[in-house]
């Protein structure tokens, strides 16, 4: 029990060194050994398992039914294509879920979380999987812990460890403690910390123990269900469509047959018709096509930096109107430099690489900006906040000896920063003597403040000095500086952390630029245009936010920032009132970010909102999108979010609502696109029945019909590269259904187009034989003849058809008609199959086809390309009028 032995027994037990880690080669050795550092989820469901469940569909039984009929009546031929279409239905199906499901996967494994380790002497982040039984591994707040420890350092730490004890409030850990007692209960170990648990405050390290399946976490949960099938709302939306649809098309089938019936027409034949023409038009693969477009739609919004945690959230980014960002490092680079620092002393500028000449007092607020820091810096190379790193290289730039500073004084308390209090303080021994240090926004240090340095004298801090710093202070933000002050205390003794930040001698603050990252102007007009509006939340100054703004046109005037404090003065129905006028929100605190959410939303926007730290999980949740950091971001924060952003960008943002716009229009354009198809096999079929002609088509050719377009073009439609416009459209109301404005009627003309088309063609080719379907006795042949020439214009309409589906409003040409080259190929190869099954003797035979004369494929090419053409020029007929509602004059 590790929690029994001391931390040298602890460490000797693993071989490592705290300081230096393991080696690279020895963590690889023990990776063989003890394997990787993951518990065992549920199995996957093989293929063969994917395969039956798609053959258990009450459809497919009503199919095999005609199997067995067909055999029975030794139709071989029938019962042979009846089955090709259900495997081959089946086939494609596996694939798809394959598909959708490895997109998925690959997205949650770049999304999980990873672990900090010391290795050979150098910090790094590795997959979780990779940490091995004596890996050093540093914790800090926000982050998942990747294996069992027995804590080796500990500072304030606290862990929340409810996925083990059940107890929601975090636990206090002691690395200094040894627990003899092997009894003690998990909750009690406070020098341990164990997998899946949340660090939630504070710093340690500890060396890891047990891994995998040998933690505790891995010994209650032997089998973890890590597949959360997850629905989207647009898939349920869908099949409730789909199932809809599918009752209406049984009626529809049910009809047929019982209309033939009365007719008195071949019983057998009719139920195989009815039968087929159910498969058919039933849109059983709606669902299907909403996941295989969702996943090839993820997976290309992931090679952009956006990982979408949440498949919902593709949906919902087509609505967003209002952006909510954090400013640092997502509108700006994070790249700080500190150009200015003042003091009572007067205010100075740096020059950078030239050793500055440092009075006293500078030296002391570049002495406690050094110490107060958990980054480092050396052979050019920083890690840690870039706040922090830009101070240190302020203490290089003013000549100060930033080594010899470290190893005089030892670190021996603190007070970690968070972003409520704006503040970090830690406490150092020097010479047996015990100094606090602390660094933060420069308003909460005047609140604490009692004394300031003034010409190397501490002097009582008065309304004066007060004054001097706040106009220093307006002078820095007001040109986009972050500004951040330094205060310290001599103490007698190592005091508890909540009594640092109190009582303290003012020493100066300094003032940085972060310039903004250089795409950002262009992404928030890009939005602007799309009609989203873009807010900037941050914890730094009102006039630093305001100015960095401005210069990204996000606001324009003063007017529109407001402040945490500001907010918490406003009752709340006051503030929802008034908080769709402001652009900036600056020196909030997590818990504002919750209010600004919920004010924006009862307006009834959309709102996405950024977040990065521990407590930034409330406000991720409660925007319509949470939208986490990858580089910045805590474990907490990606946990709650429905996206990543992998570069920590804006302007990821932006494109990936462009993103998500274009994919939610893929998936309507296949969609209809089923349904149009769907129709016009509904309405051919039916309308001749009615009026007592042959049936146009037959059971396998209507069967052949479904494989062909259903599925490939159907995807095809869904891989449609971005329409380059849609960021000129408003944002999609997330009630608005698929079906809006003149897209159902589109779709339902589109299905009569086709099936009257198919009509005419069926009666050409009795014509053509100088006779009419309506005609009593007729030869074998023209019946062929004719169902040929349905059968072959069904399929070339709605092969051609799919190019018209591309864009609702723009010719093929316009879109490009080589821009997706996929749905060329699906249009191609289906026309080839099509023509194979009249020019290939044994298919003609199967499918019941007779070989067209001239004429004959002179009208499957002229009506085939008919509704193409229609749909084109009512395009035509739509653009001119849309041009001329927008141009006023012409009104
Ligand atoms: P954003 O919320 O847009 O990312 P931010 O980085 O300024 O902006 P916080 O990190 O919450 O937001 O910082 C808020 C304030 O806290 C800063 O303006 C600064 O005064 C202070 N601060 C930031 N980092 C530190 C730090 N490492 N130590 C002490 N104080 C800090």
């Amino acid at each position: 029990m590790w929690f029994s032995k001391s931390i040298e027994e602890s460490l000797a037990a693993f071989e490592v060194s705290p300081a230096q880690g393991l080696s690279e080669a020895e963590a690889q050795a023990r990776l063989q050994k003890y394997g990787p550092n993951a518990l065992k989820g549920k199995k996957k469901k093989t293929i063969l398992q994917l395969f039956i469940a798609q053959l258990q569909d009450w459809l497919i039984y009503v199919l095999l039914a005609a199997v067995v009929i067909t055999a029975l009546m030794g139709e071989y031929t029938d019962t042979i294509i009846i089955l090709v279409v259900i495997l081959l239905n089946a086939v494609l199906g596996v694939a798809q879920e394959v598909k959708a499901g490895n997109a998925i996967e690959a997205l949650q494994k770049i999304a999980s979380p990873k672990a900090l380790v010391r290795r050979e002497g150098t910090t790094k982040e590795i997959r979780s999987e990779d940490v091995v039984p004596g890996d050093i591994l540093i914790l800090d707040a926000g982050r998942f812990i990747a294996a069992d420890l027995r804590l080796i350092e500990s500072a304030n730490l606290k862990i929340e460890e409810s996925a083990l004890t059940g107890e929601s409030m975090p636990a206090t850990k002691d690395a200094d403690q040894t627990l003899p007692d092997p009894q003690t209960p998990i909750g009690d170990r406070h020098n341990s910390a164990y997998m899946s648990t949340l660090v939630t405050y504070g710093r340690g390290v500890g060396v890891v123990v047990a891994t995998g399946m040998q933690t505790e976490v891995g010994k209650i949960a032997s089998i973890i269900d890590t597949e959360e099938e997850v629905t989207t709302p647009l898939e349920a939306r869908l099949e409730k469509l789909g199932k809809t649809l599918g009752k209406l098309a049984i009626g529809i089938c049910a009809l047929i047959f019982v209309v033939a019936l009365l007719q008195g027409r071949d019983l057998v034949e009719m139920f195989l018709i009815s039968v087929s023409l159910a498969v058919a038009s039933i849109p059983e693969g709606l669902a299907a096509i909403v996941a295989i477009v969702l996943s090839i739609g993820v997976t290309s919004m992931s090679k952009r930096n956006a990982i979408v945690r949440r498949l919902p959230a593709v949906e919902t980014l087509g609505s967003v109107n209002i952006i909510c960002s954090d400013k640092t490092g997502t509108l700006t680079q994070n790249k700080m430099t500190v150009v200015r620092y003042f003091s009572l002393e007067g205010e100075r500028e740096v020059n950078h690489g030239n050793q500055n000449e440092a009075s006293e007092g500078a030296e002391k607020l570049a002495k406690a900006m050094v110490l107060c820091s958990d980054a480092t810096y050396e052979h050019n190379e920083g890690t840690g906040d870039p706040t922090e790193i830009a101070l240190l290289l302020l203490a290089d730039d003013l000549g100060i000896d930033r080594q010899a500073l470290q190893a005089n004084s030892r670190r021996v308390g603190e007070f970690a920063f968070d972003s409520d209090r704006k503040l970090m303080s830690t406490l150092h021994e020097e010479d047996d003597k015990y100094t606090v240090y602390t660094k933060g926004a420069i308003d909460n240090l005047l609140k604490i403040a009692t004394h300031v340095l003034e010409s190397g004298q501490v002097v009582p801090l008065t309304e004066q000095h007060r004054q001097q710093f706040n106009q220093a202070t307006e002078r820095m933000s007001g040109q986009a500086l972050r500004t951040l002050g330094a205060a310290y205390k001599p103490v007698d003794t190592v005091i508890e952390p909540e009594e640092m930040e109190k009582d303290l001698i003012l020493l100066g603050m300094v003032g940085m630029i972060d310039p903004p990252r250089a795409e950002v102007k262009a992404s928030v007009q890009k939005a602007r245009m799309a009609g989203i509006t873009t807010i900037m939340i941050t914890g730094d100054h009102k006039n630093t936010a305001f100015a960095i703004a401005r210069e990204l046109n996000i606001a324009d005037n003063m007017r529109q920032a407001t402040t945490g404090q500001e907010i918490d003065e406003l009752p709340e129905e006051e503030f929802n009132q008034r908080v769709q006028g402001y652009r900036v929100f600056a020196r909030v605190s997590p818990e504002h970010k919750v209010r600004i959410i919920r004010g924006l939303k009862s307006h009834g926007n959309i709102v996405s909102m950024t977040g990065d730290g521990v407590n930034d999980a409330p406000s991720l949740s409660a925007a319509d999108i949470g939208v986490a950091m990858g580089i910045t971001g805590t474990d907490v924060a990606k946990g709650a979010s429905d996206m990543i952003l992998t570069d920590d960008n804006f302007a990821t943002i932006v494109t990936a609502i462009e993103q998500g716009r274009n994919i939610y229009n893929n998936i309507r354009k296949s969609v209809l696109f089923l349904l149009t198809c769907n129709l016009g096999e509904v309405v051919a079929m039916f309308l001749t029945l009615l009026a007592g002609w042959q049936a146009p088509l037959i059971a396998t050719q209507l069967l052949w019909i479904n494989l062909l377009t259903d599925t490939l073009p159907a995807v095809a439609l869904g891989m449609d590269p971005g329409d380059p416009d849609v960021m000129k459209e408003r944002p999609r109301d997330p009630q608005e259904s698929f079906f809006n404005g003149i897209a159902g009627w589109r779709a339902v003309a589109g299905g009569f187009l086709i099936g009257g088309i198919t009509i005419f063609a069926f009666w050409f080719g009795y014509y053509e034989h100088g006779l009419s379907p309506f005609d009593d006795a007729v030869p074998v042949e023209t019946v062929q003849n004719a169902r040929t020439l349905a059968f072959m214009t069904l399929v070339a309409c709605q092969l051609y058809y799919a190019l018209a589906m591309r864009h609702p409003l723009k010719s093929i040409f316009q879109v490009g008609l080589f821009s997706n080259l996929f749905l060329l190929g699906a249009v191609a190869l289906g026309l080839l199959l099509q023509l194979a099954v009249v020019l290939v003797p044994a298919m003609r035979d199967a499918f019941n086809l007779r070989m067209l004369d001239a004429q004959g494929w002179a009208a499957v090419l002229f009506l085939g390309l008919l509704p193409l053409l229609v749909s084109e020029l009512g395009k035509v007929y739509l653009r001119a009028r849309q041009a001329k509602n927008a141009d006023p004059l012409a009104a």
